[in-house]
C-alpha cells in the first residue's frame, strides 16, 4: 500500500500523528479513487479527536493557512496541488425530520459506518505501528472488485437517515458503471418518499452529474426503476409507456429520449445540451392524439415543450439564464433539420433554419443527429446521408448570405427616415416584407437590394421617400 502514498505529504501527517500521538487516515473518495485509478487531489482525513486542532499543527508545520469551518469541526488546507479536508471520527444518529445528524466522537469504525457506500469507507492508516495499511471493515476492496454499490449499515437505516444517499448511490452507479446492491434497490424502493426532505439544489446536483457521466441512461434507468423519477422529475418518468389502438402502437418515448441523450454524450459533453436531449420530447405525453387512418401523432410537441422547458428549469432550481434560452430554442426547433433532410432540401428552407438557429445551429444539427434512434439500417442511413446534405446546403448558403447572425440590411430607424413616418405598424410591415424576401431568395441580403426592393413594397403601400 505503501506505493499509493507517494505523495511527501503524508509523511508530513503521519509525523504529527506521531509526534502528537494521535490516530489519523486517509478516507473516502481519494482511497476509492487510488484502486480505480483516478488520481485526485481531494484528501479526507479522519483523526480520532479534535481535526481542527490538527489541521493547525499541520498549518503550522507548512506554514500554510488553514481554512476553519468551526460549525462542522472541519477545517481545510490548500496546498499548490492538493486540497486537504480535516476532521475528527464522528459517530452519528439521526432524527426523521431532518439530514442533519447529531454527532459525537466516535471510532475510526464509527466514523466508516457513518459513511454512504463500503467503497467510500476505505480507509488508509497514517499511524507509526500499521502505516499505509488498509482498515477495510466492510470489504468495500471486494466491492470495488465486483463493481457493486452497498451501504455499509442496513440500506434502509442509510438511505431513510439521509435520503441524499439514494441519488448519490445511483450517480456513483452511473458514473462508475457498478451495479447496485440488490437489497439497496430495494430500500430505495421503500424509502423513496424519504427524499422529499432534501433539497432541490443537492437533487439537481446529482442529477447533472449522472447526466455528465458516460452514459447517463444507466442512472436513468435507475431512477426510474426504482421510482425516485416519479418523484424528483415527473415529467420525465411520463414519457414512460406504449399505447395500442387499433393494433398500432408507438415507440416508448423514455427509453427513446435515454437513447438520444446517450448518443448526443458520444458527440459533446456539454450540459446543456445534454438537457435538450432529455427535454426534446418531453411535451409528447400532454400532444399524443389517435388519428383514425393516419395512427399516432404528437402535433405541436416542440411548441409545447419549449413552453415547459422555462418552468421544468424553475422546479428542478436549474438556472433560468440563457442556458435556459438555449435548452428551449433547441426543444422548439428539433424538428427542423429532420423535416428538411426528409424533403428535397430547397435554399430558402436552409435560408430559414439558419435565420431561426443563428449560431447554435451546430448543436440544433448535434442533437438532431442524436435524435435518429430507428433501429431500421436503412433509414438511419438514409437521414444521416441527408444530414450530410442540409449540413453542406448550411455551410453554403451562409457563406453566400451571412444569414448567421442576421441583422436586418435596413434598420428601423432607417426606414422613418426614408418614409417620414413615425414608429407604427408600418415600420414593422416593411421590416417583415424585406426578412422574407431576403429568406425566400428574392433578394440578396445586402443593402442596395433592399433598397431597391423597399422602394418597390413601399409603392404598394402608398409611401412615398420624402426628399432631402
Ligand atoms: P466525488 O468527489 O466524486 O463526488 P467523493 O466520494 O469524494 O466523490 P464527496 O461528496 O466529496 O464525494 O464525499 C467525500 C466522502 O464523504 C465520501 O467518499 C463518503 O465517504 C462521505 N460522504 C459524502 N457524502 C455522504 C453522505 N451523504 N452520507 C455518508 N457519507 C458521505
Amino acid at each position: 500500500m505503501e506505493k499509493h502514498l507517494q505523495n511527501p505529504i503524508f509523511k508530513v501527517l503521519a509525523d504529527i500523528a506521531q509526534t502528537h500521538q494521535i490516530e489519523a487516515y486517509v478516507i473516502g473518495g481519494y482511497v476509492r479513487d487510488i484502486f480505480l485509478n483516478r488520481p485526485s487531489k481531494d484528501i479526507d482525513i479522519v483523526v480520532l479527536g479534535n481535526g481542527i486542532d490538527f489541521a493547525e499543527l499541520v498549518g503550522k508545520q507548512l506554514k500554510t493557512k488553514v481554512a476553519v469551518f468551526k460549525n462542522f469541526g472541519t477545517a481545510m488546507i490548500k496546498t499548490r496541488d492538493l486540497e486537504i479536508e480535516f476532521v475528527g471520527a464522528r459517530k452519528e444518529s439521526y432524527r426523521a425530520d431532518s439530514r442533519k445528524p447529531i454527532v459525537e466522537n466516535g471510532t475510526i469504525k464509527d466514523d466508516q459506518l457513518r459513511r454512504d457506500f463500503t467503497i467510500n469507507a476505505l480507509a488508509i492508516s497514517l499511524n507509526k505501528d500499521n502505516y499505509a495499511q488498509l482498515v477495510d471493515p466492510f470489504n468495500g476492496i471486494n466491492d470495488l472488485e465486483q463493481k457493486l454499490i452497498r451501504t455499509p449499515l442496513d440500506p434502509e437505516i442509510t438511505f431513510s437517515d439521509d435520503p441524499l444517499r439514494m441519488m448519490r448511490a445511483i450517480r456513483f452507479a452511473t458514473q462508475l458503471e457498478f451495479s447496485i446492491d440488490e437489497s439497496a434497490i430495494n430500500a430505495i424502493k421503500k424509502q423513496k418518499e424519504r427524499i422529499s426532505i432534501v433539497s432541490k439544489e443537492r437533487i439537481t446536483d446529482e442529477l447533472n452529474k449522472i447526466i455528465l457521466s458516460k452514459t447517463p441512461s444507466i442512472g436513468f434507468k435507475y431512477l426510474f426503476d426504482t421510482g425516485l423519477l416519479h418523484l424528483v422529475f415527473p415529467q420525465m418518468a411520463n414519457l414512460y409507456g406504449v399505447d395500442i389502438i387499433n393494433g398500432k402502437g408507438h415507440k416508448d418515448n423514455f427509453y427513446h429520449t435515454l437513447q438520444v441523450l446517450d448518443n448526443i454524450c458520444e458527440a459533446t459533453d456539454d450540459l446543456w445540451l445534454r438537457w435538450a436531449a432529455i427535454l426534446h420530447d418531453i411535451a409528447k405525453p400532454a400532444t399524443k392524439r389517435f388519428e383514425e387512418g393516419h395512427g399516432w401523432t404528437f402535433h405541436g410537441h416542440e411548441d409545447k415543450g419549449a413552453r415547459m422547458v422555462p418552468q421544468i428549469f424553475n422546479q428542478l432550481k436549474l438556472p433560468l439564464n440563457e442556458k435556459m434560452k438555449l435548452v428551449q430554442k433547441l426543444v422548439q426547433l428539433h424538428l427542423r433539420p429532420i423535416v428538411l433532410a426528409q424533403e428535397v432540401v430547397t435554399d430558402s428552407a436552409v435560408r430559414r433554419l439558419l435565420f431561426d438557429a443563428g449560431e447554435d445551429i451546430e448543436s440544433l444539427m448535434m442533437l438532431c443527429n442524436a435524435d435518429v434512434t430507428t433501429k431500421n439500417e436503412y433509414k438511419v442511413k438514409k437521414y444521416r446521408n441527408n444530414f450530410e446534405l442540409v449540413k453542406q446546403k448550411l455551410k453554403d448558403v451562409e457563406e453566400r448570405d451571412k444569414l448567421r447572425n442576421w441583422q436586418p440590411p435596413i434598420t428601423g430607424t432607417h426606414i422613418m427616415e426614408i418614409f417620414g413616418l413615425s414608429a407604427g405598424k408600418e415600420v414593422g410591415l416593411i421590416k417583415n416584407a424585406i426578412r422574407e424576401a431576403i429568406l425566400e431568395g428574392d433578394i440578396k441580403n445586402s443593402y442596395e437590394e433592399a433598397l431597391q426592393f423597399m422602394l418597390e413594397k413601399a409603392k404598394e403601400f402608398g409611401l412615398q421617400p420624402v426628399k432631402h
